[in-house]
């Protein structure tokens, strides 16, 4: 390694840093912050990402950049160095290429945003948060000028989150699959007697909760030495370092299923966090690669893994101890079909595997219309409900439980909903691989053994951090890009069982 390419890198630790302390700021605010701080917080915030931000289009960083680029010219694609100038001209790249005032412009649109969304959900008033949309979607349209793209605006979007990945794939692969959900939820919908979930609505007091779920995390192989869990309002994980990297979970009190399922998709990030390969830290390489891939990790071990029959032939035994005045007379098939219930809902984050990605498709084609002007943002609500009753059969009772339910447009995160489809279809896809490779797997999680799976994530995903983007890392693993067909797959076998279709 020469010297500008390690004098690069020391520059993007510094810079990683800034981002890190700031990361910690928000993990308090969200988890220990007394209302009281919200005002002081969010200047905090905003002084280190501007400082960040400053420091990565800074002459100084440009000027290593293109020294150690020189340097490094003869270095192969898939190595460290390679990628970590790859991904650096990348990042600068987006950093710059947006005019400052447009930044400032729409975050400040955002903020707003945010604010009037909130009120107009809680009051259930759409035609409050119009002009603050509206905004928003014009700003952003400025912006996605500024990103460029080919194709259409929404690709600009779509490539911040998912880099390479376009709107027009998007469409393709759903419209692969939308009429098969659509048909499978309603094969269900005629056998909703084979499974309900009224034993997981009993009272579970939530200090066993915590407990059980770390538990079952811990034997997936989050490590606890280095990561953490706390509550919030809305779960998430985060990463301030390799040896931090911390999940949170919201507790229900008569409901066992979200923080259980909660806590394993947390885990699911988490891991892929903390295996990233230890060269990597404390660079711009030392995460997960897209939104998408690490949605496949998250829903691998909430949904593949943690909602299987395999691991629960294994798991109840031990659920039933913790909870016996709950579970000792449910069997482990009603168990099993208790939390593998399909039933059209309204709110997007209580859906389950089938119904998920159909409330995915609603928005995304919403987006694309409103993007481009063919859909009036006060024509929204009806619009919403139109694709909603098409596809998932029924028409929410008010704005709040349908168009008024995310908080991602009135923050500006247009173009982030496909990732979430996008992590279910891979999550498929990356275990079936593994499948081929393990065959013993499926077994070995009926035994409480995840090392085999696990391992193989690792091998295969993990250790790369950002060197690959998800298009290149499917491509190597599976030899195809992203598919929807496996997801079908496993989604068909799984409740034609269930419900005996
Ligand atoms: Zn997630």
């Amino acid at each position: 390694m020469g010297e500008k390419y390690q004098a690069l890198v020391a520059r993007l630790s510094e810079i990683r840093n800034v981002d890190r302390a700031r990361a910690i700021l928000s993990w308090d605010q969200q988890v220990n912050m007394p209302r009281g701080g919200a005002k002081a917080r969010a200047a905090q915030l905003s002084t280190l990402s501007r400082i960040g931000h400053d420091m990565l289009i800074s002459d100084e960083t440009r000027h290593l950049l293109q020294d150690a680029e020189k340097e490094t010219e003869d270095a192969a694609y898939d190595s460290v160095e390679g990628s970590m100038i790859r991904v650096t001209k990348r990042d600068v790249h987006q950093a710059t290429c947006v005019p400052t005032q447009l930044v400032a412009d729409i975050t400040e649109a955002e903020a707003l945003g945010h604010q009037v969304w909130a009120e107009a959900r809680a009051n259930n008033n759409f035609a409050a948060f119009e002009p603050a949309l509206q905004r928003i979607l014009d700003l952003k349209r400025q912006e996605a000028d500024f990103l460029g793209f080919v194709e259409h605006p929404y690709d600009a979007f779509l490539d911040q989150y998912e880099p390479g990945m376009t709107a027009s794939r998007v469409k393709r692969l759903f419209d692969a699959h939308k009429s098969e959900l659509v048909e499978l939820v309603v094969a269900v919908s005629a056998h909703s007697d084979r499974a309900n979930d009224a034993v997981v609505r009993q009272s579970y007091p939530i200090d066993k909760q915590r407990a059980f779920g770390l538990k079952m995390v811990s034997n997936y192989g989050y490590d606890f030495e280095r990561g953490r869990q706390d509550e919030a309002v809305h779960p998430f994980c985060i990463t301030f370092a390799q040896g931090d990297v911390r999940i949170t979970t919201r507790f229900t009190e008569n409901y066992l299923n979200p923080a259980l399922f909660g806590t394993m998709h947390e885990a699911g990030h988490a891991m892929y966090e903390q295996g990233v390969a230890p060269e990597l830290e404390g660079t711009p390489l030392s995460r997960g690669t897209s939104l998408g891939v690490h949605e496949s990790q998250s829903r691998l071990w909430e949904n593949v893994v943690g909602r299987s029959r395999n691991f629960w032939s294994w798991a109840y035994p031990q659920l039933q101890d913790t909870f016996p005045d709950q579970l000792k007379a449910v069997d482990l098939e009603t168990f099993y079909r208790s939390i593998n219930r399909i039933a059209p809902s309204y709110i997007r984050v209580e859906a389950d595997e089938a119904t998920y990605n159909l409330h995915i498709m609603v928005r995304f084609e919403l987006e694309m219309a409103l993007v481009t002007g063919a859909l009036a943002v006060h024509d929204l609500p009806k619009a919403w409900n139109e694709r909603f009753e098409s596809y998932l059969g029924i028409v929410p009772p008010t704005d709040k439980e349908g168009v008024l339910q995310d908080i991602h447009w009135s923050s500006g995160l247009i173009g982030y909903f496909p990732t979430y489809a996008v992590g279910n279809m891979l999550a498929a896809q990356y275990y079936r691989q593994a499948l081929a490779a393990h065959p013993t797997i499926p077994d070995e999680i009926g035994q409480g053994k995840f090392d085999t799976l696990r391992e193989w994530m690792r091998i295969n995903i993990y250790q790369h951090g950002r060197k690959f983007t998800a298009d290149e890392l499917t491509q190597r693993i599976t030899g195809e890009p992203v598919e929807c067909g496996y997801f079908v797959d496993y989604l068909k076998a799984k409740y034609t069982d269930i419900y005996g279709l």
